[in-house]
Formats: C-alpha cells, structure tokens, sequence
C-alpha cells in the first residue's frame, strides 16, 4: 500500500493535533522521535501484544507503551480488578484501603523496603526521593550519571529549556561504570552528598545500553553506606522485567530507596517509592502530594499486576521471550550481511547498526519498515517485551524483520 494510503486517517488527525496542541504529539511520542512518513501518529486499540491505529493498521507491539505494558494490553485478570474498584471509588477524599494492601504488598517483595509512597509518574518518585535523602542528611548535592533519564523536572531535565540553570545547582555528574569520578564527587562535596541516583544498567536514547561493570552497583553502595549517602535507584524503567524485589537485586545490591513507575500497574498511572525504615521519618517530613497520586483504580490494577507477574515468575519467561527474539534478529542480521549490536537485557533489548556509527540511518530505516509491515519497534529507544508475546508471534515478528533488514541491506550495502 502506499505510503500516503496507510496513514491517511492518522495524518488527518496530527493535521486537526497541531492547530490546538503545541507539537501536536509531544515528548517522548514526537514524530520526531521515529521514522517519518513510516509510523501512525496515533493508537486507538491495543490488546495482548497487539495495536491498532486510526487507519485500521495493525502491528506486534515491541514497545510496550514505552514499558508499562508487562503482561499484555488490557490483561484480563488487570482489567476485572480495575473495574471491580471503579465500581466503587476511584479518586477520593481520602485513599482507599488498597493503598495499604499495596504497600505491604511492595515492601514483602522488597528486600531492604520497610514502607511505600505513591504517585503518577517515574519523575515524580526520581525528584521525591532526592527530597526524602536531603532531608534525611541534612546535605545537598546529589551525584547522578551525566545524561541518564530521571524525567523531565529541572534538575535532570536533558533538554534544560524553560528551567533556571539554579535547579541543577546541586546536582553533580559522574560517568557511568566510573568509580573514581564518583569518588571524585564525594572528595569535591566532602559531607555534602545527600545521595547518589543510578539506573540498574545504562539505558539511554540514541544510545546502545551499557550494562553494570560487576563491581559499579555494589560499588555505588559501599560508598553511600561509607559517606553516610542515600543510594537511590532509578528503578522506573526495568522494575518487575529484570527481577520482581528490585532490579539490581540481580547484582545483589539493595538500594535506600527504590523508584518504581512504568510497569507496576500494567499501563495504569501509579509510581512507587520504596524505602528502608531509617528514612521513613524524613519520608513522612517531605510534603510531596498530588490530586491523583492517591488514586484506587491503578492501584487495584497493581496489586493484580504483581500477582500475575509473580504467580508467571515474569523475570525467567520475559528473559527467555527477549532472547528468542534477539538470537532471531542477530541470525537474521548475519544472514542479510549486516552487523548489528544488540545490548541491553534480552527482555528490554535494543538493537544497532554498526556501520551506523551513531547516525542511526540505517536504524530509521529499519524500524519504519518494520512499521509499515506491522512490528511496532523504536529506531533510538530501547524495545520491551511482555508476557503477551508467544512464540509464534515473536517467530511471524522476526520475519517481518528478516524482510526489513533485507531493505537496509539493499539499500545501504552489507556491513
Ligand atoms: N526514570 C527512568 C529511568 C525512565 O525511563 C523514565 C521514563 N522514561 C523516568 C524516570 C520518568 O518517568 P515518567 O515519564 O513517568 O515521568
């Protein structure tokens, strides 16, 4: 079908978006991000592993809602038990009763977890745990990786517009896997460091994923418990694909405070601060609110979330469905000539080409041809899998891969 035929409904759309929404899709959802001319601007169904956008095109999602969608869209067992407690109150005067289920549910998986706050988003929790650790020290200064995604608030927001430069004063950087450059922080803000912020692996945009050095993590935490830090770890992205107590638990770290969001709820609004009992007083000195932060239905849809992810053992299945959809896509890269890196954890793979070098042309490429041929993949940002993803699937979406890489190969040359 040509191009302009497949999307015509979704062009139609963004053209009514962009004269009432600045952007008219913005963020992280931008146009901008993708392969223009390749992908819909909009979804309007998804179930199991499966979309479909305004002109009836339909595609194996490997996005997964940018991580929320662990299970499958609208996972049955997820949707009975948000309806069940939309019957009766969503957003109240005060919290519903679940919100303690949630709680002793978090902290029982949790090791080193001894209470649970909520909010919306993975940016709220980021900015409210390094509220809870300057609060709780006494300090300022927070180390954090240069360039990792802790959200959009002012003192990590990448892009920096529209911020005073005073929100990242107290922010210092280090690289990531780099021990003496955090040392190097702790020497220059002597007594001063309130906590160091990290990501289990290194998962950036525009970027392979790096993972831990074998000693980074632990090392991280050796020297928040010898300086007297909190250590924070940004858990917002990976939580309950990698390991369901946190997921440098896979390292044997145990974090101060722990930042859940994304898939906690399977697509519902909810993120999740974890902490251990010595900063519950701070926890509760730090006034942090919000109208929805509170809200019954998500959180009804978490605890059934996590019922299935544990009764699935989701980790062990996520990992296996990841590999078998990355050993797919590296055979079929070598097969058509090319040479690609695959990085990341199987369950939360992302994929380049080398001959890239950085520009990924030949990853736009790819990805918009794997969207015009129904597999929902990012050209720049990492990929999810979620339970929803069968083996067959996962098989008929490596195919339809196979014919993309065969494109960037007559296209762009072997190599
Ligand atoms: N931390 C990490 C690691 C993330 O991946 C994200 C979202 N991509 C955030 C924080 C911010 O979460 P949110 O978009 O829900 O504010």
């Amino acid at each position: 079908m040509a191009e302009s035929d497949r999307y015509l409904q979704s062009r139609a759309w963004f053209e009514r978006a962009e004269a009432v929404i600045p952007g008219g899709v913005y963020g992280h959802q931008s146009p901008a991000m993708l392969t223009r001319g390749s992908y819909p601007f909009f979804i309007t169904e998804a179930e199991g592993c499966r979309l479909r956008d305004p002109d009836g095109n339909e595609y194996i999602d490997f996005l997964c809602s940018y991580g929320p969608i662990v299970l499958g869209h609208r996972h049955p067992e997820v949707e009975r038990a948000a309806s069940a407690q939309r019957a009766l109150t969503n957003a109240g005067n005060l919290p519903s009763t679940n919100i303690v289920e949630l709680a002793e549910r978090l902290t029982s998986m949790t090791p080193g977890a001894d209470w649970a706050m909520f909010a919306k988003n993975g940016s709220d929790v980021c900015s409210w745990a390094l509220a809870v650790a300057r609060q709780a020290t006494g300090r300022q200064t927070v180390a954090m990786v240069d360039g990792t995604y802790h959200g959009v608030h002012g003192w990590c927001n990448g892009v920096q517009r529209g911020f005073p430069d005073s929100d990242r004063a107290s922010v210092a950087g280090f690289a990531w896997n780099d021990l003496a450059g955090l040392d190097g922080i702790f020497d220059r803000h002597d007594g001063d460091v309130a906590a160091v912020i990290v990501t289990p692996f290194r998962h950036e945009a525009f970027a392979d994923q790096v993972m831990p050095a074998s000693d980074f993590l632990g090392g991280v935490r050796e020297r928040c418990t010898r300086h007297g830090a909190v250590m924070i770890v940004d858990d917002v992205r990976a939580g309950f694909r990698l390991h369901l107590g946190g997921s440098t638990q896979c390292w044997g770290v145990e974090p101060d405070v722990l930042c859940y969001s994304k898939a906690l709820a399977n697509g519902y609004a909810l993120a999740a601060m974890l902490g251990r009992d010595e900063l519950r007083e701070a926890a509760g000195q730090v006034f942090v609110t919000g109208t929805f932060f509170t809200e019954a239905v998500p959180i009804a849809a978490a605890l059934a979330t996590l019922e299935v992810l544990e009764r699935e053992d989701a980790p062990a299945e996520l990992e296996r469905i990841g590999r078998r959809f990355c050993d797919g896509l590296a055979s079929a890269a070598t097969g058509r000539g090319l040479a690609v890196t695959l990085s990341g954890p199987p369950s939360i793979p992302f994929m380049s080409f080398d001959a890239d070098e950085g520009s990924f042309r030949r990853s736009r490429r790819f990805a918009g041809v794997a969207a015009e041929s129904g597999v929902f993949l990012h050209p720049v940002h990492n990929w999810f899998v979620a339970l929803a993803h069968d083996d067959a699937t996962v098989d008929r979406a490596l195919e339809i891969c196979d014919g993309a890489l065969a494109v960037v190969a007559d296209e762009f040359g072997r190599g």
